[in-house]
């Protein structure tokens, strides 16, 4: 019953403990990097409000962080302020191509010393595909490293800088997604604070409710359906779940959900659980492949009968984030996996109530990834390393010595004390889940974060 399987998608783990760049000079090109193209969805009231800019990199030079050669290009000026509160970038080699990528930021662009760890390249480089977003907190100071602070909540912006890292220069497409929708006066105030205990956060009210449009796509195919009966209903006590963790006033988002049903012939069973290739039979390939019915402005679910390279996985995200508004991505997407929930039905049966109820929580859980949460503690514990816990100061984390079975594994009931360094089991974002087991709460900054995505509006 792990959730926990975000990490999969990236099996080369570097864990950085040095950014310190030295810049090799190889003369590989004095190119700039150019703009190719601005594409705007404006539609504040009636949708979201997102900018996305596709820009051509072109290497200046090498260098060799984490052992391995890296091309690099020139910095790329961001901006983050109150009318842009919030941006994702996405480096991929669109074909399958076999290459480590990652995005580097600055806080100022102009100082190559400037450069800091984002949570997401703490934990692993992408291969072939990678998503960065900033912030991934409101302290951001807590989430880099070194410690930076990232101001996007007033109107002008720092001079950040964003650079493109390749093992392989060769077509590379590097896409910057902007929210532009403006902050309300309490997101642009808010503050957060130390996690005292797991009831830390959790009894914040944000003045408007804001909607995320949501996309549930049934998948079948020659090994049969995803479920036997496709429609809202047959799946109304997950969707309940999953709306009412939603709408705590610590979130206060709105979900406007559609169901549809595909004939995805390599995909009504997922062989392998990688984004990193787009074969048939991959969560890479499914999500990539899908475009035709996949809707852009929206959160796009697949729900998938099983998955069977583990078995048991309940649910996966495309990334941390996943691409927000961006279609035919080897991330663009978040999956289910309905016998994974299974206790007491068999499978091609409808779920009982109570598997109903985990899969809402598996349903809230992938979403939390795809706009941009991390787990508040991965499965291995908190060592107080950047990459052990998410970037937030108002979530409780669970620290290894709570590991009582002494198995390397913090699990759900060592997870369940009362302060702020030994709970966290009760959080929508931790690793692991079970069927009869509650898991809504949602602090204030991770509500924070998800109204602040470009999908919410
Ligand atoms: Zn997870």
């Amino acid at each position: 019953m792990r959730k926990s399987q975000i990490l999969i998608l990236f099996p080369i783990l570097f864990f950085l403990s040095d950014c310190i760049k030295s810049k090799a000079n190889s003369g590989v090109s004095d190119n700039v990097m150019t703009l190719l193209l601005v594409n705007s969805i404006l539609n504040s009231n009636n949708g979201s409000c997102v900018k996305t800019e596709s820009i051509q990199s072109n290497t200046i030079g090498w260098w060799y962080p984490f052992g391995n050669l890296y091309y690099y290009t020139e910095i790329h000026p961001v901006t983050l302020d109150r009318k842009r509160p919030m941006v994702q970038v996405v480096v991929e080699h669109p074909d399958t191509f076999y290459g480590g990528l990652f995005p580097l930021w600055y806080s100022d662009r102009n100082n190559f010393n400037t450069s800091f760890i984002n949570r997401d390249l703490a934990s692993f480089i992408g291969i072939n595909t990678h998503i960065s977003m900033l912030p991934y907190a409101k302290d951001t100071s807590y989430a880099t490293d070194p410690a930076v602070s990232i101001l996007n909540t007033g109107d002008s912006s720092q001079p950040l800088g964003v650079e493109f890292n390749f093992t392989y220069p060769f077509n590379v497409k590097t896409t910057l997604i902007h929210s532009c929708r403006e902050l309300d006066n309490d997101e642009s105030n808010f503050q957060t604070a130390d996690a005292l205990s797991p009831m830390s956060g959790l009894y914040h009210t944000w003045a408007k409710e804001k909607i995320l449009d949501v996309n549930l796509i049934f998948v079948n195919g020659s090994n049969g359906q995803a479920y036997p009966i496709q429609t809202e209903q047959a799946i109304e006590v997950a969707l309940e779940k999953w709306r009412e963790n939603f709408s705590q006033s610590s979130v206060k988002i709105k979900l406007n959900v559609s169901v549809t049903s595909a004939n995805l012939i390599d995909y009504d069973l997922i062989y392998n659980l990688g984004t990193e290739t787009a074969y048939p039979g991959t969560l890479g390939g499914l999500f990539k492949t899908t475009s035709f019915i996949g809707k852009q402005n929206a959160l796009n679910v697949f729900i998938v009968r099983e998955e069977l390279q583990y078995g048991g996985v309940l649910g996966v995200s495309g990334g941390i984030p996943g691409p927000a508004t961006l279609l035919g991505t080897k991330q663009s997407g978040i999956a289910v996996f309905v016998d994974s929930h299974r206790l007491y039905s068999n499978s091609g049966e409808v779920l009982t109530y109570d598997e109903q109820l985990l899969l809402g929580e598996t349903l809230s859980h992938e979403t939390g990834h795809f706009l941009g949460l991390w787990h508040v503690t991965e499965s291995s514990g908190d060592y107080g390393n950047l990459w052990d816990r998410d970037p937030l100061r108002d979530t409780p984390t669970c620290h290894i010595s709570n590991d009582t079975n002494l198995n390397g594994y913090i699990e759900l009931n060592e997870c369940l004390g009362g302060s702020g360094t030994n709970s966290g089991g009760r959080n929508m974002m931790f690793w692991t889940g079970a069927v009869g087991f509650t898991q809504g709460d949602i602090t204030a900054e991770q509500g924070w974060i998800l109204r602040l995505n470009p999908l919410v509006y």
